[in-house]
């Protein structure tokens, strides 16, 4: 098992949000979570990967516990998050914002050939501007920048969010090749339909 979730609780100040969630995800798998406007989906990606800490409860990679871990380390550990609403920089180049996510893999320029060959589109625009780029292609950008660093598991927070239907398949499409290569998913979405077309198993 890649990832398993134990009774996890977190929050914001008095507030608790996460109210003690259970799941778990095997290698190879996509799995959904789906659930809600505010149910909670974004802040449990965040304490999956100590942006915000647990308040109770276990979260283990590969069987040992990540508590207390800083985000830093969840990516050396293969655990990587793709935020809601791409939070690419839109004034750094495709090259750059790339560059930027494979900052602790000293072999990146190699990994930025790799992923370059995966997005034909990432590689014409290398120069271009991050921030004018089209809502689908951040979107890429931003599956490309996760990439950078090698994940093990890629933790993706609405990756359907704002995009046409047609660029919804796309970046589906997508998901699954990443799968097909070896990739672990935890796919978050508040859309149904979608995701569960291309999920094992999912959560809600
Ligand atoms: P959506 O699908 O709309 O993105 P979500 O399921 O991802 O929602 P969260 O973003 O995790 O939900 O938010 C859960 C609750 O926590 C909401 O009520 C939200 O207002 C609250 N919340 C989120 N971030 C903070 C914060 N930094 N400080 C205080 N409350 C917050």
């Amino acid at each position: 098992m890649l990832l398993q979730v134990r009774n996890l609780r977190a929050g914001y100040g008095s507030l608790e949000v996460v109210h003690g969630v259970s799941l778990h995800v095997c290698r190879g798998e996509i799995v959904g979570l789906l659930g809600a406007n505010g149910a909670g989906k974004t802040s449990l990606l965040k304490s999956l990967v100590g942006l915000l800490p647990p308040r109770q409860g276990e979260v283990l990679v590969d069987g040992r516990p990540t508590r207390g871990q800083p985000p830093w380390r969840s990516v050396s550990n293969g655990v990587v998050l793709v935020p809601e609403g791409k939070m690419i920089f839109p004034d750094l180049t495709v090259r750059e914002n790339l560059l930027i996510g494979g900052y602790h893999n000293p072999d990146r320029l190699l990994q930025l050939d790799i992923v370059l060959e995966r997005f034909p589109r990432l590689r014409e625009r290398q120069q271009q501007l991050g921030g004018t780029l089209s809502g689908g292609e951040q979107q890429m950008l931003a599956l490309g920048r996760a990439l950078m660093a090698r994940p093990r598991l890629l933790l993706l927070d609405e990756p359907s969010l704002g995009l046409a239907p047609m660029l919804v398949r796309e970046v589906f499409a997508e998901i699954q090749r990443l799968r097909d290569l070896g990739l672990t998913v935890l796919l978050v979405e508040q859309n149904v339909a979608a995701p569960l077309q291309i999920a094992d198993r999912a959560y809600v």
